[in-house]
């Protein structure tokens, strides 16, 4: 070892002197001595390192005098990143309103007092007051569902995916599930209707073709190994043109007659007509029990608007068997989510005031008028931050619902639109490079980049104080990748 690193390594301060210092103390308060302990001696660690390596940076750095001062403010910056939650609040300015990536629904408050209830104090989650004995978790929400739907029976669990596994798993374990190909689809995120048929211990049977299906093509394809006949909702895309496709009165009816039972996964699966509130038309899980469906499975945070959940309702004869199922255990609702859920069903009970109590609903109806309000109110500061920047104006738009629903049906909206100012060939780069910079702001915004600009739709912003208030810690740059 050099002299001279001999002498460099005597600049670095012992670790107990460093957590003596009163810099520190706030932080070791906070967070632990134990925690400042480990990043102190990683950045002890790291400093060693470059002295051995003679990184000039690293050496002047260690003879400066605020050198102790500036350690020990890295230190504690260390710390309290590594103590705060990655999971943080975001602008979705995307233009999709239920964004699988971004948490979908935003639940009612009323949702988040029950959440607290739960997560806080011991509950009747699985306990029947009456007798005194063991509850069925279920007990719960049951009667609502059923209620609303028209069900027999209903179970509830972790999310649609896990309802048409455990659907599947129970009723046709080893056997034969009919399918149309035009049905057999790919949701966002590895849910596949072929492969959860295989991870059900089913078999799929193809029938049809992609963009036509009849009704002979099912009864063929029923044999004795047949376990149900299976309709899929195609929610997130639509066949046009040649199409035709059985409809689930029919299926109900072929299902009756070979005595098996018919199951519809209808994705979103809303509980009320849409219609009433100016949104399109999509069949309710009423509807597509009373046109004969013996089990029908659907999401409880796409347009239902509450907690991830997948809900399972029916027959009493098939949910039965369905919650006997081991498998059932395994894929069992949270108590917390419980508790949202049946705040949130119980909005249902009240339609005519569903739209303002539910922030789902709120946000698809939200009219353009409204939207355009809170884009004036905002629009100035954008200029003014991004001048030189970016020219910003404020014009119509298309929101979406998302995750799958109604996929062709887009709602009139507003969008601040956003043209980079750049020299030809440099505009990618900039768009980019703002976009960033806004999705490094504390409460990160992120929209959607169309046709060369970069567009916040402004449906699903509300808190506009805040979203103006944040953008004086913008700092633009280019994006250089
Ligand atoms: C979204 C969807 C699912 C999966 O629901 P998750 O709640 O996301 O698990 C299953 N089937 C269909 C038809 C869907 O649209």
């Amino acid at each position: 070892m050099s002299s001279n690193t001999e002498t460099s390594f005597k600049l670095l301060p012992a670790i107990e002197k460093l957590l003596q210092a009163t810099r520190l103390q706030a932080v070791i308060e906070g967070y632990g001595h134990d925690s400042v302990k480990l990043e102190a001696r990683s950045q002890l660690q790291v400093l060693r390192e470059a002295i051995v390596q003679q990184n000039q940076d690293a050496l002047d750095w260690l003879t400066t005098d605020n050198f102790f001062d500036e350690l020990c403010h890295k230190i504690e910056e260390a710390v309290r990143t590594q103590f705060s939650s990655s999971l943080i609040p975001v602008f979705n300015l995307t233009g999709t309103v239920v964004h699988t990536n971004l948490g979908r629904a935003k639940l009612p408050q009323i949702a988040i007092e029950a959440i607290i209830t739960a997560a806080t104090q011991a509950t009747n989650l699985e306990y029947d007051l009456e007798s005194g004995k063991r509850g069925d978790r279920d007990s719960h929400l049951e009667q609502a569902l059923c209620n609303i739907t028209g069900a027999e029976s209903a179970t509830v669990v972790n999310n649609n995916a896990a309802a048409v596994v455990l659907v599947l798993n129970t009723l046709a374990f080893r056997q034969e599930v009919p399918i149309s190909r035009g049905e057999l689809v790919e949701i966002g995120g590895a849910f596949r209707i072929p492969d959860v048929m295989n991870s059900a211990g089913c078999h799929l049977k193809e029938v049809g073709t992609t963009n036509r299906t009849h009704m002979k093509d099912y009864v063929n394809a029923i044999n004795d190994n047949t376990a149900l006949v299976m309709k899929v909702h195609t929610s997130n895309y639509k066949i046009k043109g040649f199409t035709n496709s059985v409809s689930e009165s029919e299926l109900a009816q072929l299902a009756r007659e070979k005595d098996i039972p018919f199951i519809s996964d209808l994705g979103s699966g809303t509980l009320i007509d849409l219609k009433q509130f100016g949104l399109p038309y999509e069949p309710t899980v009423k509807e597509v029990l009373d046109s004969g469906a013996n089990v029908v499975t659907f999401s409880g945070d796409k347009l239902l608007g509450g907690p991830q959940a997948g809900i399972i309702v029916g027959s009493r004869e098939l949910i039965t068997r369905i919650k006997q199922n081991p498998l059932k255990r395994a894929l069992r609702i949270d108590k917390i989510t419980l508790a949202a859920l049946l705040e949130v069903i119980n909005l249902y009970k009240d339609p005519q005031r569903l739209a303002e109590r539910l922030p789902l609903l709120a946000d698809l109806t939200r009219s353009p008028a409204a939207i355009e309000e809170t884009g004036n109110k905002i629009l100035p500061h954008l200029q003014d931050k991004l001048a030189g920047w970016a020219k910003v104006t404020l014009g119509s738009c298309k929101s979406q619902i998302g995750s799958g629903a109604l996929p062709l049906d887009l709602l009139e909206s507003r969008a601040l639109i956003i043209e980079p100012i750049a020299a030809k060939g440099e505009t990618d780069a900039h768009l980019l490079g703002i976009a960033r910079s806004m999705r490094a702001l504390p409460m990160p915004v992120i929209g959607r980049i169309s046709d060369g600009k970069l567009l916040f739709d402004l449906r699903c912003l509300r808190d506009i104080n805040y979203f103006v208030e944040q953008l004086d810690l913008i700092q633009l740059g280019v994006l250089e990748d």
